[in-house]
C-alpha cells in the first residue's frame, strides 16, 4: 500500500508551499486507500517550536488534511538515528573520522590552490582502527567516489549526479546527535514510506539520501520532487506578493474546499478541469500530473475557485463552516434565532460570495436587529420620496400572500399604479430590510425574513 508523508520543519506558520505539499501526499494516498503519516522534523532544537507545531496542526486541521496515526517527533527518535549510524560503522560502510578543524580547512585550502575540488577527503577512510587516536570524532559515510547517481524522480524525470561530487557526508557528529539528513532517511524507512513527494529544494538531498539508503540496503522510496510555488512576478512567493501563511487564507475567510481545489490546481492538473470536488481530486490527483516549471499563485483564480465552492456547497455545511470562521475571528457566536434563519437563507447567501466576509456581508439583513442602522449607501434610498413610497407600499404587503408570486405581483402593480419603475423601488426596500444597497433579492429577503419582520422593518423605515 501506499504511504505518503509531510515532513515540515516547526519554526514557523504553515506555509502555503507546505500545505501544498502536504494537500498532494494527501491526496496521493487518499486516492490509492493508503496512509498519510505526519513527522515534525523537530531536530533542530534552536529554531522548533510547540507554537509552530500547533500552527501547522491548526492549518492542516483547518484544510481537512487528517493525517493517519500518531504525531511523529523526529528529535524523539534520535536514539534510532544513532543506531543505524553505528551499525554502518560496524559494517564497515561508515568510518570514524578524527580530522579537526583546522585539518579540513587546510586541506580546502590545498586543493584551492592546486585547483582540485574543495571537496573534503578524509584520510580516516582507509585507516586502520588500530591507529585511531583516543580524540573526538564524527561517522562518516562511505560515499560511492565514481559512477553516477540517478534520482528517478516521477516529476524531473532522470536526475543525474556525478558520485565525484558526493562527499563522505557526516551521520554522527562529534557529541553522537545523528545529522538530519540521516533522520530523514531512517524515519521514511522506519515509517514505511513508499512515496516522497516534497519541494525540489530537497532534489541534492535525494542524492546524498540515496547513500544512507544503499549501504542500509533499504528499499528507495518513490520520489517526486515539486516545483516550488511562484508569485505573478515570477519569483519566488514572499510576503510581497501576498498573504503566505495558511491560517492567513482562513483569517480572509476563503472556505476550505475551495483553498484545496485551487491548491491542488497549483502546479498540477488534470484536463481542462479547474473546479473540482475532493472526490475527483483524490480520484484524479497522479504524480504525472504536476507540471516540471513553477506555479504562479494567482489570487483572482482563487477567489473564483471560492466562490464556485461556496455556491456549490450544501447549506448546512456550509453553515458550519461559517460558524468556525466566526469562532477563529473571535466573534460572539450566532444566537439560535439567527443560526435558523441563516439556514433558512443560505440559498440566497451564497450565491456570488468568494469568501465569508462576503457572505456575512450579504446576510447582513439576517444577522442585524431592528432598529436597523442603515449604512451611507442604504440611507440615500431613504429620502422623502422613498420613505412615502414605502408607506404606501407596506399595507398592500401586508394583505399579500406571503410567497413569491404573491410578493412580486403586489410590487409590481404597485410600481405599474404608480408609473415608477421596480428598480425605483428596489433601493428603498433593500435599505428597510437590510440597512444595505447591497443584498440578496428582496423578495429573497423577505421570504427569509418573514411577514412580521418584514413588515416591521418596512415600518420602522417608513416612519
Ligand atoms: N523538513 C523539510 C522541510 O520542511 C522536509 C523534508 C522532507 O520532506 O524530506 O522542508
Amino acid at each position: 500500500t501506499v504511504v505518503t508523508r509531510f515532513a515540515p520543519s516547526p519554526t514557523g506558520f504553515l506555509h502555503i508551499g507546505g500545505a501544498r505539499t502536504a494537500l498532494f501526499n494527501w491526496l496521493y494516498a487518499r486516492g490509492r486507500g493508503g496512509k498519510f503519516l505526519l513527522r515534525i522534523e523537530d531536530t533542530d532544537r534552536a529554531r522548533s517550536t510547540p507554537e509552530a507545531t500547533d500552527a501547522i496542526l491548526q492549518g492542516m486541521a483547518w484544510l481537512g488534511l487528517d493525517h493517519d496515526g500518531d504525531v511523529i517527533s523526529q528529535f524523539e527518535r534520535a536514539d534510532r538515528h544513532a543506531e543505524v549510524a553505528l551499525q554502518l560503522l560496524a559494517e564497515g560502510k561508515a568510518y570514524k573520522c578524527f580530522a579537526t578543524q583546522d585539518e579540513i580547512q587546510a586541506f580546502r585550502d590545498k586543493a584551492k590552490e592546486e585547483g582540485k575540488s574543495t571537496l573534503y577527503r578524509s584520510p580516516w577512510r582507509d585507516a586502520d582502527a588500530a591507529s585511531h587516536p583516543d580524540a573526538p570524532y564524527v561517522v562518516r559515510i562511505k560515499a560511492p567516489q565514481d559512477g553516477t547517481t540517478v534520482i528517478r524522480d516521477e516529476v524531473q524525470g532522470d536526475v543525474k549526479i556525478a558520485n565525484e561530487q558526493l562527499d563522505d557526508m557526516i551521520l554522527l557528529r562529534s557529541d553522537g546527535t545523528p545529522v538530519y539528513m540521516l533522520a530523514v532517511v531512517v524515519d521514511d524507512h522506519d515509517m514505511g514510506v513508499t512515496h516522497v513527494i516534497r519541494g525540489d529544494d530537497h532534489l541534492n538531498n535525494a542524492a546524498r539520501q540515496m547513500m544512507i539508503y544503499e549501504a542500509m540496503g533499504w528499499d528507495l522510496p518513490t520520489y517526486a520532487h515539486i516545483p516550488l510555488i511562484f508569485g505573478p512576478d515570477g519569483k519566488k512567493l514572499s510576503k510581497r506578493h501576498g498573504a503566505t501563511g495558511a491560517e492567513e487564507y482562513q483569517k480572509m475567510g476563503y472556505p476550505a474546499a475551495g483553498m484545496r481545489n485551487y491548491l491542488a490546481r497549483l502546479g498540477w492538473s488534470h484536463g481542462d478541469d479547474e473546479f473540482f470536488t475532493d472526490a475527483q481530486a483524490k480520484e484524479w490527483f497522479d504524480l504525472g500530473g504536476i507540471g516540471k516549471s513553477p506555479a504562479r499563485f494567482d489570487f483572482k483564480k482563487l477567489e473564483n475557485i471560492c466562490g464556485q465552492h461556496i455556491a456549490a456547497s450544501d447549506d448546512a455545511a456550509l453553515l458550519h463552516e461559517l460558524v468556525d470562521f466566526q469562532h477563529v475571528m473571535g466573534v460572539q457566536p450566532f444566537d439560535a434565532a439567527t443560526t435558523e434563519l441563516l439556514q433558512v437563507g443560505m440559498y440566497c447567501l451564497k450565491e456570488r460570495a468568494k469568501t465569508f466576509p462576503e457572505l456575512l456581508e450579504k446576510a447582513h439583513f439576517i444577522t442585524a436587529q431592528r432598529p436597523l442602522q442603515p449604512d451611507e449607501k442604504a440611507s440615500k434610498n431613504l429620502d422623502d420620496v422613498s420613505r412615502g413610497i414605502l408607506k404606501e407600499l407596506t399595507p398592500q404587503l401586508q394583505n399579500a400572500s406571503w410567497t413569491r408570486d404573491g410578493l412580486e405581483a403586489v410590487t409590481s402593480s404597485f410600481a405599474e399604479a404608480k408609473e415608477i419603475k421596480f428598480g425605483k423601488m428596489a433601493g428603498p426596500l433593500r435599505a428597510a430590510l437590510a440597512g444595505r444597497a447591497v443584498t440578496p433579492s428582496v423578495f429573497d429577503m423577505m421570504l427569509v425574513l418573514g411577514p412580521d419582520e418584514s413588515i416591521a422593518r418596512l415600518q420602522d423605515a417608513a416612519a
